[in-house]
């Protein structure tokens, strides 16, 4: 490569690379074997070496190679905050004035790193924090994995308090499937042993319900399926998920189906219910939800292919929703258990550092002018804290 090539060319983030990246990175850009690709992986992920001068068993020549081409860029750590139970979120900045949310959920036996795949998101669903704050862009794969990596690092220096990454959920800031390839490279290194080794069912997706999106995940990935139902029937869940108009309910149950046959026998998906105060909670839906799931069991010929789980409604400045009572949210799981439907209640964690599902806000330079429109209705409400 010639010196002025060099120059002209930005240098490749080695994050942005899933394996069969890095391998053509190595044999087709540097003329290198591909075992190097892996030496190299392992320096990055299990290592968290950033600076190709302390990879001791790559050779100095393709060292100083790599250095003139390539580069190992994490996310900046804006600020990070611990919470009282343990919970830790990160405020990671993507670029000038714009930055994204992980959060690191400790809970018996096991570790939950809370991921973000878009600054902000589109979606405008009713009821979530980050539609207030509009949308700016995707990010890459180097942000998505570098969220994973940032997180893994803290920890590693943390071994004494026994606190390790287990689980992956895309379920921070932004839909996962409008950002299809970047998420599906970042999760591929996810489960990479020469990545972070994480089982295939330890990475889930969650998705608002991007029917055909989820037909291609069932084809291009194999990780584990979320969705956001959040109502049993269309009329509600149009009103909460505008997405639902273009991917009315039947139709998205008909693909959890399909991406379930794609799967192994046994395998679930997770449907995410949040409970809002006399919107969705009533003893009527939980009924009719019950039946939704009982059906899809029914199609899919096994017990518990879906699961529900029962989240909470977490309150952030000027919405027009409210978390369920407790008697409500009790009552609601019961008629689904009774029914014979698994469902869980997800206990909020994280309260004292806004790092619950939904109230992910990092900062996004609003291309939609969403942001604008939800500060004056905020200005005309009194509530000033909305920055
Ligand atoms: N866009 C994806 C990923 C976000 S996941 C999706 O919709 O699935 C975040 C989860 O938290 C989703 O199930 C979302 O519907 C839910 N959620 C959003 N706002 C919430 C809130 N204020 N309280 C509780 N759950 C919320």
């Amino acid at each position: 490569m010639s010196d002025a090539v060099t120059e002209a060319v930005a240098k490749t983030n080695l994050l942005d690379l899933d394996r069969e990246g890095m391998e053509h990175f190595f044999a087709d850009i540097l003329g290198e074997k591909r075992f190097r690709a892996h030496q190299v992986m392992k320096w990055i992920y299990h290592q968290h070496v950033t600076d190709f001068g302390q990879m001791t068993d790559v050779g100095k020549a393709l060292r100083a190679k790599l250095e003139a081409v390539a580069e190992i860029r994490p996310p900046n750590v804006l600020f990070d905050k611990p919470s009282a139970d343990g919970t830790h979120k990160w405020l990671l900045g993507m670029d000038a004035g714009n930055a994204i949310e992980a959060v690191f959920i400790p809970d018996k036996g096991r570790g939950t790193l809370c991921v973000s795949s878009q600054v902000g998101c589109g979606l405008n669903c009713q009821f979530c924090s980050t539609a207030t704050q509009g949308f700016n862009r995707n990010l890459s794969t180097a942000e998505i994995i570098g969220q994973v990596w940032v997180a893994s690092k803290h920890l590693g220096n943390k071994t004494h308090l026994n606190r390790k990454l287990t689980n992956v959920v895309m379920m921070g800031m932004g839909e996962p499937l409008l950002n299809f390839d970047n998420v599906v490279r970042a999760m591929s290194i996810m489960r990479d042993d020469l990545g972070f080794g994480l089982a295939n069912k330890r990475v889930t997706l969650s998705t608002s319900g991007l029917v055909p999106m989820i037909d291609r995940l069932a084809v291009e990935s194999d990780v584990a399926l979320a969705v956001s139902l959040h109502a049993p029937n269309d009329e509600l869940r149009t009103e909460l998920i505008p997405l639902n108009k273009k991917y009315p309910v039947a139709e998205l149950m008909d693909a959890c189906v399909r991406y379930l046959r794609n799967k192994r026998k046994g395998d679930s998906v997770t449907f995410e219910y949040t409970l809002m105060k006399g919107v969705n909670d009533s003893p009527a839906i939980a009924r009719e939800l019950a039946k939704l799931m009982k059906s899809f069991s029914n199609k899919m010929q096994y017990a518990d292919a879906g699961k529900v789980n029962l989240i909470p409604f977490n309150p952030f400045p000027g919405t027009r929703f409210e978390r369920s009572g407790e008697t409500e949210i009790r009552a609601f799981q019961k008629i689904l258990l009774d029914a014979g439907v698994l469902a869980m209640v997800r206990r909020t964690r994280g309260d004292d550092i806004d790092a619950a599902c939904g109230q992910l806000k990092g900062q996004v330079m609003d291309r939609t002018r969403r942001q604008s429109e939800f500060k004056r209705k905020l200005e005309q409400q009194g509530v000033s804290d909305a920055a």
